[in-house]
């Protein structure tokens, strides 16, 4: 299972069967076939978010590039349907080690996902390539877009996303505010809110001011609650979430981070080492989350299979607010 992964439950997605159309680099592997010339990094990204639960960009995907060819994920998928993979699935999520519009091939990979299957289809993007026309085209045939926006200034841009300089502000809100002039579909801004960063008066009132000019259907709050790239980050406590609601809702509806729900579905084969593999390296996981999960598909030993991941370097424990999280090892 190269591409697809999950399912996972996703607090505002429900059942979400993910798709990773920028998958990690085999390190072992330098060869580069054909057209396929994807990055040698272990996660591609143009950002470095300080909340990042991949861990650091080391070093920055700059330019968008094709990565596997696309009939390589069709067969997955069909692969998926046939062993009822995707039965009780609410969304297909193009999302994974990365931002994903950075392969090039997105377009006819979510095209080619609709054609076979009549589930939903959301991205998870960073949304700072949105000023390129061809991505905006690309991304009109999802059913729902969901880009970051977590500052209103440079400035704080700056220090929470950490992008390269050609990927400035102003560039991405152009980008966000000309897709929702072309996007029929779910515009679903995404706001991380980091104590001490972007939850206080001042940057709520600038960000309000930013998230009028797109016009999103809705504003996700949301909380860095799992591992981040950086220790010192924190979610916002909860009076700093209601500021957020009060000020935001002046401009758009606002969803506040709650409850994640759908619950873990089939496993994908009888390999349960392989599946919690393949999740833990794209969505680092609590040691009570991955247990349950072995559990509902049928481990006899969770707890071994969670040694073996970290006996054998595939996964990497790691503390976060008062839990052990397992993560891909990067
Ligand atoms: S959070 Fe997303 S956009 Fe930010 S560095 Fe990580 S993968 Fe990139």
């Amino acid at each position: 299972m190269n591409y697809i992964f999950g399912p996972v439950p996703s607090r505002r997605l429900g059942r979400s069967l993910g798709i990773d159309p920028t998958p990690p680099a085999d390190p072992l592997s330098l060869a580069r076939v054909g057209p396929y010339d994807r990055p040698r990094a272990p996660k591609a990204c143009n950002w470095n978010c300080v909340y990042c639960q991949l861990g650091p960009t080391r070093p920055f995907t700059r330019s968008r590039s094709l990565f596997f060819p696309p009939e390589a994920l069709f067969a997955e998928l069909r692969e998926a349907m046939d062993s009822g993979l995707t039965d009780g699935v609410d969304w297909i999520t193009f999302v994974g080690s990365g931002e994903p519009t950075l392969n090039k091939d997105l377009g006819v990979l979510i095209d080619g996902v609709k054609a076979v299957s009549q589930i939903q289809i959301a991205v998870i993007t960073n949304g700072s390539l949105l000023s390129f026309p061809e991505v905006r085209l690309e991304l009109l045939g999802a059913d729902a877009v969901m880009p970051t926006l977590d500052a209103g200034s440079p400035s704080l841009f700056r220090r929470i996303n950490r992008p390269p300089s050609e990927f400035g502000f102003e560039r991405h809100v152009e980008g966000l505010t000309a897709f929702r002039r072309a996007y029929t579909g779910k515009l679903w801004l995404e706001v991380m809110l980091v104590a001490g960063l972007n939850d206080g008066e001042a940057a709520l009132r600038d960000l309000a001011a930013s998230i009028d000019r797109v016009a999103p259907d809705e504003v996700h709050l949301v909380l860095p609650t799992r591992p981040p790239s950086e220790a010192w980050v924190h979610p916002a406590c909860e009076a700093a979430i209601l500021r957020t609601k009060e000020i935001l809702s002046s401009v758009a509806r606002v969803i506040l981070p709650d409850e994640r729900h759908g619950g873990f579905g089939n496993a994908w084969e009888e390999d349960h080492f392989a599946t919690a593999t393949s999740i833990v390296e794209r969505h680092p996981m609590s040691l009570g989350e991955l247990r349950t999960a072995l559990v509902n598909w049928g481990a006899a030993d969770p707890d071994s299979i969670i040694r073996e991941l970290v006996s054998l370097g595939k996964a990497i424990k790691v503390e976060h607010g008062g839990e052990t999280f397992l993560r891909g090892r990067r």
